[in-house]
């Protein structure tokens, strides 16, 4: 029985048994170039040779793939996990009736230094 936990199996979303197929389908609907697209610079030129789950790793549906060029993928995969790490910084909470609010900056820039101070 150990040799039913190959390497395949330890995948957290494992591929369907048609994934063959519906990569080529992507990549004949993007005419097998990559589909990034970048502010600016306009849709990456290079030929695609990975399929990307732009809507996440378990969806395999064919409008849930898109072809993506190596390095594309890798840079997704690097923002996503960047992303990952920044969700979890907690919003700037202020209790609307603190008395934080009621500071305000010196005003010596309208009224000039105090007689001691100039
Ligand atoms: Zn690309």
């Amino acid at each position: 029985m150990a040799w039913s936990n190959g390497p395949q199996g330890s995948r957290l979303a494992p591929l369907p048994a048609n994934w063959p197929q519906l990569r080529t389908a992507c990549f004949e609907r993007d005419g097998y170039r990559c589909t990034w697209y970048e502010e600016g610079r306009g849709r990456c030129t290079t030929r695609a040779d990975e399929c990307d789950h732009w809507r996440g790793r378990g969806d395999h549906r064919l409008v849930s793939l898109r072809s993506i060029c190596h390095f594309h993928h890798a840079r997704q995969t690097a923002q996503q996990a960047a992303a990952g790490r920044t969700s979890m910084k907690r919003p700037d909470e202020r209790h609307p009736s603190g008395p934080s609010g009621a500071i305000e900056v010196a005003p010596y820039k309208v009224m000039g230094l105090p007689p001691h101070m100039q």
